[in-house]
């Protein structure tokens, strides 16, 4: 997959680029990555990109113009690419949308900065808006590396044990299971039992109540929004049956 930021801080895409698996995946060739700043679109010699907003109000806008020769330029490297503009007024980003964007051949990110692009880059152009959150940060280049690292995790041959990203929070609807490693006592905490004892088919079954038990405390809309097998409704009838015999405090 191509993966192309618009940005006027291509330095800090190092920190996906250079470590961890999404780098060791870039030396591979399992992905690519370049960087498009608007200021080489500028129309002044300085390189200014933003403007103030008409109407008054603090903080400065980027401009069309250059966001616009940016977007036609990583275009041209990728026609075929999805553009994407990272904004906290988009489509929240979760799992389902991951999952689409990672068939994409290519995504290009327009980063923000400021208070944000001129409307007119939204409205001239087949743009998707997705946000990370419901809070603002400063620019678009840490809401672009999230959605990367995201994509690339499920992105043939990425993870070392691709079962990993299989078993994550959300990919099956419901929230991980906890894990443990040595050593088997901390602070008086032992391992639980059931880990330790070879038997595959009580440790998954184990899992999967944990996973359950942890969905329906933490995030019950998950597991409204999911139709379950028969074997979770077993266990979640058997962990609603134990709450309600041994209420927690
Ligand atoms: N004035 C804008 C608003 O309230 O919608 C926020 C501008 S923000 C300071 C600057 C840039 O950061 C945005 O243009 C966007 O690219 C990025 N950004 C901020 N919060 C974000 C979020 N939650 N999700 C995605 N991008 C975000």
């Amino acid at each position: 997959m191509h993966f192309q930021a618009i940005t006027l801080f291509a330095e800090m895409f190092a920190s996906i680029t250079d470590h961890g698996v999404t780098g060791r995946a870039l030396r591979e060739n399992l992905w690519r990555f370049n960087a498009v700043n608007p200021r080489r679109f500028a129309d002044n010699p300085l390189g200014y990109i933003d403007d103030r907003p008409f109407g008054g109000g603090p903080g400065m806008i980027m401009a069309a113009p250059p966001l616009q020769a940016a977007i036609e330029h990583a275009q041209a490297n990728c026609p075929a690419a999805k553009l994407i503009y990272l904004s906290p007024q988009g489509t929240p980003l979760t799992h389902a949308l991951v999952q689409q964007l990672a068939q994409q051949p290519g995504l290009i990110l327009l980063c923000g900065r400021y208070e944000g692009i001129d409307e007119r880059i939204l409205q001239h152009n087949d743009i998707s808006e997705i946000a990370i959150g419901d809070f603002v940060v400063s620019g678009g280049e840490l809401p672009a590396m999230m959605l990367m690292d995201a994509v690339l995790r499920l992105l043939p041959g990425v993870l070392g044990d691709a079962q990993s990203a299989v078993e994550d929070s959300f990919a099956d609807g419901l929230l991980d299971c906890p894990h443990y490693t040595r050593p088997i006592e901390f602070q008086n905490m032992a391992v639980p039992e059931v880990l330790r004892s070879g038997n595959h088919g009580l440790i998954a079954q184990w899992r999967l109540t944990q996973s359950l038990k942890r969905t329906l405390a933490r995030r019950p809309d998950l597991l409204a929004a999911r139709a379950l097998t028969p074997q979770e409704s077993r266990l979640l009838q058997a962990i609603q049956q134990e709450e309600r015999e041994f209420p927690l405090e």
